[in-house]
């Protein structure tokens, strides 16, 4: 078999051959990432032999790998490639086993694809290529045309996308079309595509700059519009190289109609199904991160490009108010049987994830207090301490009274004096200043008219112990602000879906009020 005569093109694919291969474009560059892998992936593949003696000899042989994998040996200063009379020889003096052993050897070697024999330049002679993932000499690089025996093994070495990109480059550098199944893109939506697979996060155009709230039906709509050309970064109707199929005729397309942005592909089987519907840009994601068979993939798709799109999803009162208790939770037969205490369930969850939340409306207030007093940063900081002040001063039901007397829960002048005699010393205007503030921040709520009023303290400020109980008039005060004390969302929605169910007039009020 004559030589293939390889003429690389080198102008296509600049950018990719830059950081994915050797400045030659011989050598495919693995990653740190990858190397690591290496080792895992070796003791997998020698397996595959089923005999620990293979894996010996296979190792032994590793000894004459060149650059590309291959056996080759020296001999009067001359390299020559290893035939099979030298393998056998070698092995039968290295290991003192029989001729027959080393042929059973070579034939599960073989079987298994992790060393094998192609026919050479010259008709009679062979070379061996051994799989990389058994042994690779290079330690960093990998020789290229082992893409053309162990494709397989290779995706499994390398980044999917990194090997999707290699692929495509080998393939046009040696004039070889494989049909491999695997993601050929168009060269703007690589980048893109590459971090939806990972699920990272990277800069999009159309991204609001500052995060901004939307109900759900709103972003939906907006990344219906605009996902597929936006995120993606495909074109919009200009045919181009379908991404989920090794394609070079331009089979896919994207439409927009009806303000909905769909992805087709003329090829079939690929992805529009046999109804040649298409896919929406919650389809392309879910495609795209690998997660197209889970239940809540749509919801996935959603809160990723939520956050690429810096967008907030309003947990609106009516969106929670629709899902009825999941009633296959467990956790629903203790909130039937006494509806005034909310178990939180929340065993494990790190103290320091529920103080950010807390932290964060502790910052609320000083800032508060400086947008007004710009310079007085003593008392802002003042503020801060005086909120953690007043997390030790509640009862169970988290309302404001006096640990030190044990008191009954205390009104506005009771706790005007609580902070004027603690070592905070705060006058009598300071105290004002900060429960007026306090109430802003939702740091205090103000249970009743100002003159019989009790004071309720966010319980998720509370963040130098694990809260393991709430009562029901906590809860429905602060709502949503409480969410991180459950430990996961699903229970969170759980109960509140509970008293929106359950609950009386009163109770759906309170939750509406602290939803919004
Ligand atoms: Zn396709």
């Amino acid at each position: 078999m004559a030589k293939t005569v390889v003429v690389k093109q080198r102008d296509r694919f600049i950018a990719d051959r830059k950081r994915f291969f050797t400045a030659d474009c011989n050598y495919i560059k693995i990653s740190k990432k990858d190397i690591l892998k290496k080792f895992g992936l070796m003791s997998l593949a020698t397996r595959r032999m089923n005999n620990s003696k293979y894996t010996e000899y296979l190792m032994y042989l590793a000894q004459f790998l060149n650059e590309e994998n291959k056996l080759v040996a020296m001999d009067c200063s001359k390299k020559y490639k290893l035939q099979k009379e030298d393998i056998v020889e070698r092995l039968i003096e290295g290991f003192n086993i029989s001729e027959k052993t080393v042929e059973n050897f070579l034939s599960a070697a073989k079987k298994e694809n992790l060393l094998i024999r192609e026919k050479c330049d010259r008709l009679t002679e062979y070379v061996y290529i051994m799989n990389p993932i058994a042994f690779n000499q290079g330690y960093t690089n990998l020789h290229v045309e082992l893409l053309e025996y162990f494709s397989e093994d290779i995706k499994k070495f390398i980044s999917p996308y990194q090997y999707d990109i290699c692929l495509k480059i080998f393939c046009v550098d040696y004039n070889k079309y494989k049909n491999i199944d695997c993601l050929s893109m168009v060269d703007t939506t690589r980048y893109n595509v590459e971090k939806i697979i990972n699920g990272e996060m990277f800069k999009i155009e159309g991204a609001f700059k500052e995060t901004k709230l939307m109900s759900w039906n709103k972003a939906k709509e907006l990344f219906e519009r605009r996902g597929i050309t936006e995120v993606i970064g495909l074109p919009l109707n200009i045919r181009f190289n379908c991404i989920f199929h090794q394609d070079e005729n331009e089979l896919a397309v994207v439409i927009s109609n009806n303000k909905k942005e769909r992805y087709f592909c003329k090829l079939d089987n690929c992805v529009c199904g046999t109804e040649y519907k298409g896919l929406d840009i919650f389809d392309m994601i879910a495609k795209l991160m690998g997660i197209e068979n889970e239940d809540d993939k749509f919801n996935l798709a959603m809160e990723y490009l939520a956050n690429l799109y810096n967008v907030q999803i309003e947990k609106t009162a009516t969106s929670i108010f629709n899902e009825a208790p999941s009633e296959s939770d467990p956790k629903l037969a203790s909130l039937k049987e006494n509806d005034n205490i909310i178990e939180l369930y929340n065993e494990g969850k790190p103290l320091e994830s529920i103080a950010v939340e807390g932290d964060r409306i502790k910052s609320l207030i000083k800032n508060l207090y400086l947008k007004d007093n710009p310079k007085d940063k003593e008392t802002a900081k003042v503020f801060e301490d005086v909120t953690e002040y007043l997390t030790y001063n509640m009862d169970n039901s988290n309302y404001i009274i006096d640990k030190d007397t044990n008191s009954d829960i205390i009104g506005l002048a009771g706790i005007t004096n609580l902070l004027a005699n603690s070592k905070h010393n705060l006058s009598k205007d300071l105290a004002t200043t900060y429960i007026s503030l306090a109430k802003k921040a939702n740091i205090l709520y103000q249970d009743g008219t100002a003159k019989s009023a009790k004071y309720m303290v966010n319980p998720i400020l509370v963040n130098d112990k694990l809260i393991t109980k709430l009562s029901k008039n906590t809860f429905l005060t602060f709502g949503e602000q409480t969410k991180a004390l459950f430990g996961n969302e699903a229970w969170f929605n759980n109960v509140v879906a509970y008293y929106k169910q359950n609950g009386s007039r009163e109770d759906i009020q309170r939750l509406n009020k602290a939803a919004k």
